[in-house]
Parts: C-alpha cells; structure tokens; sequence
C-alpha cells in the first residue's frame, strides 16, 4: 500500500474562488466539473487507488502583498479536522504565511502543538518570500529543525498563475540546508526545470528528500531515473499534486510506464517506505 505525500484537500468550490488556481488547471487541462466536490471523495479516491496514506498540505497567503491570493488561506483548524476524520489516514501539514513575521512561528507552534500537524509545506512563490529570506524564513526553518518537523518546499515552476517563480528557485535551498544540516527537507517537483539542481543539493544533504508530484511518471525526466534506482533510492517519494492529478490516473500511468524500469525494490522504496521513514510513521 502507497503514501501520496503531496495532496491539496481542494473542493471544486475552494479552487473556483481562487484565479492563480484556476490557471493551474488550465496549465494541467483539467476539467474543472470532474474536480472533487467534498473533501471526504479524496478518501474513496485513496482507496481505488490503492493508497494507503496521504499527507495533506496546509496554505496560507493571509499576509501577502499580491492581491490574486487573497482567497487562498487554507485555515490549519480546517485542515487538521479533514484529518481527523481519517482514521489516521490523512497526516496533515501546517500552512503558515512568512510575511506575516513573528507570527507566521506562532502560528507554526500552535499548528504542532494544539493541532497536532506533522509538517509545514512551503510555497514560496504564493508568499512572494525568496526561500533563502534570513528574515521572514529563517525563524520558521529554526523551529523545525528544533522540532524535527519536516518542511515540503514547492521547488521550481509553478502552474499557479499570478505569481514568480525567482522565489522557489531551486537552488536557494542549498543555501537553506547549508545553515541547518538537521532540517528535514522535501524538494516537491525535483525542482523542474532544474532538476540537476535539486539532485546535486540531496546529493549533498542526507536528510533532503525530493517528491515527483505533478507529473505523470511517464514523463518523468530520464536524467532522474539513475539517481531514483541507484544512489538517491533512499530520497525519492511518491505524490500526486491531488487534485492535479488524481491517484487512480497516477497509478495506472505508473504501472504502464515506470514500474517495469525499476530495479527490485525500489517500487517499495519509492511508493511507500521512503515517506515512512521521513515521517517515522
Ligand atoms: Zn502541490
């Protein structure tokens, strides 16, 4: 049974109120009346699928300057309820808005501590905070690497429209893991277009992870695929980007197109133990 690390508890009605959303299912060409309608639908989904696990990702802009956001916030009260509703299921991660400064870590603590959230997710160019901001993101990186709390980044281009994507550089976070070498890190998306980059930055951190969410695995890029069956077989995770791409579609494209060019084990590795273990779940 597979862990989907990367799910945005989105209804229909959420994403229709938010413009930068929009334009990522026009960037995916998704049809916007097969979206899901209740966020209880993502569990049938999981079970289809054959999903076991998910993590679902908290969001918060209520801070930010650039005025497409201001529907974004996905509040951690709500986020922690889908989840508690889950039998354990669904591991929610906090969302916190960096601009907001001292509070963006009081937010964060609160998220841990009442709500009981086992990470943070970053999106960076929805905040309009460069990754590497000593100010506005070093706080919060200090509090989860004193925690153990792992941090999912969004790394790399973004089909959200109205934003940049200079804030979520890839590269950026080499900087991040270089100032705190116990910091748990996700890289979603290997960081495309720069891919090598994120490689090289995990190559060079062992507890940086990287996800391939929001692609299908066929096209997966082939310069990854030594690294996912060989020296980075340890780091990669399955996730889907829910609900850009839905579970049961990943899983077919993934038995169709990648699971025969992995080597013994790596499956495993890849769909499952790999978040466990980042998880300690
Ligand atoms: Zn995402």
């Amino acid at each position: 049974m597979s862990f989907d690390v990367h799910v945005h508890p989105w209804t229909r009605a959420f994403m229709k109120k938010n413009g930068p959303i929009m334009k990522a299912c026009g960037f995916f060409r998704l049809d916007v009346a097969k979206l899901p309608e209740t966020t209880g639908q993502l569990l049938e989904e999981m079970d289809e699928a054959g999903v076991a696990k998910a993590v679902i990702l908290g969001q918060d802009t209520h801070a930010t300057r650039n005025p497409a956001f201001r529907n974004y916030t996905l509040r951690n009260d709500d986020v922690a309820a889908i989840a508690s509703r889950s039998q354990d299921r669904l591991i929610p991660f906090a969302g916190v808005d960096p601009n907001a400064g001292k509070g963006s870590v009081r937010e964060l603590r609160r998220a841990v501590k009442s709500l009981g959230m086992r990470g943070l997710k970053i999106h960076s160019s929805a905040n309009s905070v460069y990754l590497n901001d000593r100010r506005l993101m070093y706080p919060i990186y200090d509090f989860c690497q004193e925690e153990g709390l792992p941090i999912l980044f969004h790394t790399g281009t973004t089909g959200l429209g109205d934003c940049e994507i200079k804030y979520s550089k890839t590269e950026l976070l080499d900087e991040v893991c270089q100032s705190f070498p116990d910091l748990k890190v996700v890289m979603a998306h290997f960081g495309w277009p720069w891919p090598d980059v994120a490689i090289a930055i995990a190559l060079r951190n062992p507890n940086v992870f990287i996800d391939v969410s929001g692609w299908k695995p066929r096209y997966l890029p082939q310069s990854i695929m030594p690294y996912i069956n060989g020296i980075l077989q340890d780091r990669f995770l399955f996730g889907t980007d829910y609900p850009m791409l839905r579970q049961k579609d990943w899983m077919e494209d993934f038995r169709a197109s990648l699971a025969q060019k992995l080597k013994p084990g790596i499956a495993e590795k890849l769909l499952s133990s790999n978040a466990k273990r980042l998880l300690a779940d």
